[in-house]
């Protein structure tokens, strides 16, 4: 009896050792398929990745080299185009669509969104007209012009009409750097033109709109515009010697994105204007302490 029960306790050991054996080499068998498969994807997106990137960059270098050869290679035809054209076109349709949401209150997906409940619901058609005004004005006696002492420094310090374009990771690094020079020159220009004496006769203008729009990112004193609007912008491509394409995206992202931080609606997906929006509500003229910028990366948590 007592040899019956050890053999079946040796049995059963037997058994539990080949099922453990059984068990080891199924999640053995498991394992290896699933880091077969893994290493097989990652191979697969990489090279999909790679292969993406590969076509965009020849895309972009196509095309780029196709307008050169209609520009003739003429420089100021180009920058023309890359530094005035294509940023206006961007700021104009992104502007045009938050006009139609502001005047007609359609679609309803946009207004839905709408910070400050109430206002410019719908739109004062005729302050809009003004504004509208004011900022073509800033664009083609202000903006245009600074371009031509920024053309000929391109021209002399930069790499801005090279037929070959920068890489993606270069122009990142230069987006970087643009981003970090506009964030400090708006800080303190904004800052200084705050200041009492700056704010009566210059800012003052700009805060006319307690409830912002899109448009009126650009909406300011000429000399503002200058100072705030202009030259915090175009100050990192002129020290980068930046090529005209990367001025072309750099300027076009800085207007839609002064535009998002003025137009009002906390948009899904967009980065939140409230901040800024609260500094056109709740000014305070005569206060010394620091305004919001445009991206906030610097700005005092005050917002007015
Ligand atoms: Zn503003
Ligand atoms: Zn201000």
């Amino acid at each position: 009896m007592k040899r019956d029960s050890g053999y079946s306790t040796m049995a059963a050991h037997q058994e539990q050792e080949e099922k453990l054996w059984v068990a080891v080499k199924m999640s053995a068998l498991v394992l290896g398929s699933a880091l077969l498969i893994f290493t097989a994807l990652m191979n697969s997106v990489s090279w999909c990745v790679q292969r993406i990137w590969d076509t965009s960059g020849y895309f972009w270098q196509t095309t780029w080299l196709k307008l050169y050869y209609l520009f003739e290679g003429r420089e100021w035809s180009l920058f023309l185009f890359g530094a005035a054209l294509v940023p206006s076109l961007a700021f104009w349709c992104f502007n045009g669509i938050l006009m139609v949401a502001d005047v007609t209150g359609k679609p309803t997906f946009i207004t839905r969104y709408r910070i400050q409940l109430g206002k410019n619901d719908p739109v004062d058609t005729q302050k809009l007209r003004q504004a509208i005004y004011t900022v073509l004005f800033n664009q083609f006696f202000v903006s245009f012009p600074m371009l031509v002492p920024m053309f000929y420094v391109m021209k002399w310090w930069g790499n801005t009409f090279s037929k070959e374009l920068p890489t993606f990771q270069w122009f990142l690094v230069e987006l970087s750097i643009f981003t970090l020079i506009e964030e400090i020159l708006f800080y303190y220009s904004h800052r200084l033109v705050h200041l009492p004496l700056l704010y009566k006769h210059i800012h003052k203008k700009h805060h006319e709109w307690t409830a912002p729009i899109g448009v009126v990112s650009i909406y300011a004193h000429p000399l503002e515009h200058i100072l705030s609007n202009t030259l915090p912008v175009m100050t990192g491509p002129m020290l980068m010697g930046s090529h005209v394409v990367s001025i072309a995206a750099w300027f076009s992202l800085a207007l839609v994105t002064t535009s998002i931080s003025h137009c009002g609606y906390h948009l899904p997906f967009l980065p939140s204007p409230e901040f800024h929006d609260f500094h056109h509500l709740k000014y305070v003229p005569a206060s010394l302490s620091p305004p919001p910028c445009a991206l906030s990366l610097l700005a005092d948590k005050a917002p007015f």
